[in-house]
Order: C-alpha cells, then sequence, then structure tokens
C-alpha cells in the first residue's frame, strides 16, 4: 500500500465507466492512474479524480497502472473553475507539469510549489500572469534549467550595452557573444530585471514588483520558449486557447 498526497493533473475516459488519470504525487512523482467506475454519475470518487483535486491518496500497484484504494480530499480548488482566467492558466500549470515531468521521479520541491501556486491560483483577482511566469522561472530552476543572468553565460562579460537570451546556452550573451548564437532572442533592460526579480521574488509577494503589461508578456514568451526548447516540445495547447481566447476579447 502506497501512501502520498497527489494532484490530479489530467483526465482521460476509459470504456464506460472508468478513468485514467495522470497524477503528481508528493512522494513517487507523475503516475498514471485507473480509476475504476469514477466516471458512473454516482461514484464516490467523482470529487477526488478531477483536474486540479488535491487528495490524500493510498494507490496498490497494478501491472500497467496504479489503482486508488482510499481518496480523502484535501483541497479542491474549486475557486479555479469559477473563472476563466484562472480556468486557463490552471490548466495550462497542469499541462506543464504532465507533459514535462518523467513517470516515477519524485521531486518534492515542484510538488509543493505546484500546490502552493494552484493556492494562490484559487485566491487572486487578477494579475494572474505574474504568478505564472514566477511559476515557469522557478520550476525550470527546480528542473535543472535555472536561468543564468548574472553576466554573459559564455563569456563572462558584465558590461555589454545589450543583452540577448539564448536558449541552448541558458541564460544571456553579451553583444561580442551574438555571433555564436544567432537563435538567440534580443530583450530589454526591462524584460531582463523583471526576469530576475521574478526568479526570486516570493509567490506571496508578486504584487510589489512593477512591470508593463508588455514587458510581462515578454518574459512569459522568453520562459515558455526555453521551457519548451528544455522539454523538446513545440507548444501547449492549453496557452493556445488562453491566446485564442485573448483574440477574441481583443476583437
Ligand atoms: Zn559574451
Amino acid at each position: 500500500m502506497l501512501k502520498t498526497e497527489g494532484i490530479v493533473l489530467r483526465e482521460t475516459k476509459y470504456q464506460e465507466t472508468s478513468k485514467i488519470l495522470s497524477i503528481y504525487t508528493k512522494k513517487m512523482g507523475k503516475i498514471s492512474v485507473m480509476a475504476k467506475g469514477a466516471n458512473r454519475p454516482k461514484s464516490t470518487l467523482i470529487a477526488n479524480t478531477q483536474p486540479f483535486s488535491y487528495n490524500e491518496y493510498q494507490f496498490s500497484q497494478g501491472k500497467s497502472f496504479y489503482y486508488i484504494n482510499q481518496a480523502d480530499i484535501i483541497d479542491s480548488f474549486y475557486d479555479i473553475r469559477e473563472n476563466m482566467d484562472r480556468v486557463i492558466y490552471g490548466f495550462y500549470l497542469l499541462e506543464l507539469i504532465e507533459k514535462s515531468m518523467p513517470d516515477e521521479e519524485p521531486n518534492e520541491k515542484i510538488f509543493l510549489l505546484l500546490e502552493k501556486t494552484l493556492r494562490l491560483l484559487s485566491q487572486i483577482e487578477d494579475n494572474y500572469l505574474k504568478l505564472i511566469v514566477a511559476f515557469e522561472l522557478k520550476y525550470i530552476s527546480f528542473l535543472g534549467y535555472k536561468p543564468y543572468l548574472e553576466e554573459c553565460v559564455m563569456c563572462g562579460n558584465k558590461e555589454s550595452s545589450g543583452y540577448k537570451f539564448s536558449n541552448n546556452q541558458g541564460g544571456i550573451i553579451c553583444n561580442y557573444c551574438y555571433p555564436k548564437d544567432f537563435s538567440a532572442k534580443l530583450i530589454s533592460k526591462e524584460v531582463y530585471t523583471s526576469m530576475v526579480k521574478f526568479m526570486y521574488a516570493r509567490l506571496e509577494d508578486l504584487d510589489h514588483i512593477e512591470v508593463s503589461e508588455d514587458t510581462l508578456c515578454r518574459v512569459h514568451d522568453i520562459i515558455e520558449n526555453y521551457i519548451l526548447y528544455n522539454i523538446d516540445r513545440k507548444e501547449f495547447n492549453s496557452l493556445n486557447m488562453f491566446k485564442l481566447n485573448k483574440l477574441n476579447i481583443d476583437e
């Protein structure tokens, strides 16, 4: 019997009445779970098997799946579902973990980061992107790809007239090093200083960081690309939904 806290990242219907879940657990990392009967309208497992649901689980191990023996809800993060922005950003966080974490590799720091970020997301009324950007920077750092921002990652130059962000070098490069990576993207001083601030700020203190919407979106673009580069993916589906949504509103 395996007892651990876990957060449901994804549910997939299986046959008529069951679900296959991807759950990010504190002790075992990301695991695949067969929730038999969880798709029945009267199943006692409904609340424990929806995305965002945070539970204390007891699993048993089968051949290709884990099975739920017991689930006690800690938080359903119901307030995330109340608001369209929260839902979209929330699903993005789940997708990010689901697509980038390898199976059964525990990382308690990432579990706690996810739990805390979902909790804050369910409470805040605006500035969602600030929370997402701070999450992304901490997440990629905990994964082992902390962006190097102190000086040029290639030559150590601290007095460049400008900087670019290089995905393959994992940090900023100076104007002398631009020719060594043509795919690097130019970043303004505001983008650079905001990145540093969001990397080190506590998630509870993001309101104090002054940043324009433009700069924030740019930081998000840079970091999203950097994450995709490192996990070898092209895009996140849930973010496309967000971009479409924005487009519709803007029109
Ligand atoms: Zn350099």
